[in-house]
């Protein structure tokens, strides 16, 4: 296969990371180009049960390079646990199979303070952060005010970065959050401690990366999140602070130039949402915790209760533009087994007029859905391993819902293991 984005085109959570790992054995590479460590990508495979947050899905799988590329919030703590925690079930990560970008710029730990210290301020209009500190982390990065990965290679260098950087942002913990102020003693403390153990790691990955392409290796780039919470074309001010479309993935990964031939877009079969925001879909009370439970939708990093609704075709139709998706992957169909009548959002009411388009943020708090209803299978379908083995309500579904947004379903995926998928 040629090169290939794996994205989300709804809120997250669609089942990236079982795709990434199911596809990686036709790839040489696998790329996360952007985002942190507040991904929760599960993976169901030989080696166990992963909740990835930073390693790329490919870290599995033998022969393949995994990056973390430029444009990813490279926490070094949250990722050297990660690597700790897979590596102790029994998976080699070595500077053979991982490697960091030397232009990543590194979350601090004041990232992680700020982020809770803005969230408090706001109380009851907080934006439903992890608490990563990836918003501080991209507003720095954007104002020039991080550090490169490669700058642990000069430690001289980094020292009197650090320094001017330090002396800059304790002014916004001391004066404008009353947070006490860091030390260069305690940030150099855990610069040394961490930094040091991913040290082995970094790199030029964008010079290997054109030297595979040189070679003819084929490259998979990983996205977290989805369309719809992407920086620029997002719910704004709902989004996360980078961009998870394809678009992006040659820049976030350190191939500017590359042609991506093929962008897998992940739809679930259902809707959810972690954290704030305008969830047009939403269900509540008995019938929202019916699907909770079960789709299991509680979040992979934080543990939160997702929520929870029917498709979403106004929006799935916009994510899989926004995507320039070619091919979809339709996962957790075997949830909506147990449903008689498969509910379906089809277009929205704004401003009291139907529509197919997707409205501009601010005008999502007012619109409603408009619900139809599709016959239900009625049976259990997680064994089904090929078209035909679909009920015909089942096919119905994939091929109504494939028509609605405008892009082929080529997977459709009956259950979390690997092998639990039916390819057309
Ligand atoms: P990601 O961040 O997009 O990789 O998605 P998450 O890992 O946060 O959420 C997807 C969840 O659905 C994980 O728990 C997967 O194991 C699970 N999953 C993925 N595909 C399927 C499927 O087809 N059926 C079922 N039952 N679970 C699935």
């Amino acid at each position: 296969m040629s090169n290939c984005a794996i994205v989300g085109i709804n809120w997250g959570d669609e089942g990236k990371g079982r795709m990434v790992d199911l596809l990686t054995k036709d790839f040489d590479v696998v790329v996360r180009y952007q985002g942190g460590g507040n991904a929760g990508h599960t993976v169901i495979n030989e080696f166990g049960k992963f909740a990835l947050h930073l390693l790329p899905s490919g870290i599995f799988t033998k022969g393949v390079v995994n990056i973390l590329g430029n444009g990813v919030a490279l926490d070094c703590e949250n990722l050297w646990t990660e690597i700790e925690g897979v590596v102790a079930q029994g998976v080699s990560i070595t500077p053979e199979n991982l490697k960091i970008s030397d232009r990543a710029s590194l979350l601090l730990p004041w990232h992680r303070d700020l982020d809770g210290l803005e969230e408090a301020r706001l109380k009851d209009k907080k934006f439903g952060s992890t608490r990563q500190g990836i918003a501080p982390f991209y507003s720095d990065k954007f104002q020039k005010k991080t550090v490169l990965a490669g700058e642990l290679l000069y430690p001289e260098h980094l020292k009197a970065h650090l320094t001017d950087l330090l002396e800059w942002k304790n002014l916004t913990l001391t004066k404008v959050y009353g947070a006490p102020a860091v030390t260069i003693d305690e940030l150099m403390a855990w610069v040394e401690n961490y930094g040091e153990k991913i040290k082995p790691f970094i790199c030029d990955t964008g010079k290997f990366l054109r030297d595979a392409q040189k070679e003819g290796k084929s490259v998979l780039f990983e996205a977290q999140l989805g369309s719809l919470r992407d920086l620029d074309y997002g719910i704004h001010p709902y989004t996360t602070s980078s961009n998870p479309i394809a678009a992006y993935a040659p820049v976030g990964s350190g191939l500017p130039s590359v042609k991506i031939d093929e962008v897998v877009g992940v739809v679930k079969a259902y809707s959810t949402c972690v954290g704030e925001g305008p969830f047009t879909c939403e269900w509540f009370g008995e019938e929202a915790e019916k699907l909770r439970e079960a789709g299991g939708e509680y979040g992979a990093k934080t543990g939160r209760p997702r929520r929870v609704g029917p498709i979403d075709i106004v929006a799935t139709r916009y994510g899989v533009e926004c995507q320039g998706a070619t091919n979809i992957a339709l996962t957790k169909m075997d949830v909506l087994s147990y449903m008689d009548k498969i509910p379906v959002c089809t277009k929205y009411i704004v401003n009291g007029e139907e529509t197919d388009d997707f409205p501009f943020p601010c005008l999502l708090d007012s619109a409603k859905p408009v619900i139809e209803y599709m016959d239900g299978w009625g049976c259990d379908i997680s064994g089904a391993r090929k078209w035909e083995d679909l009920p015909e309500a089942a096919r119905n579904y994939v091929t109504y819902i494939e028509k609605q947004i405008g892009c082929r379903i080529g997977y459709v995926s009956v259950g979390p293991e690997r092998d639990s998928i039916v390819i057309r």
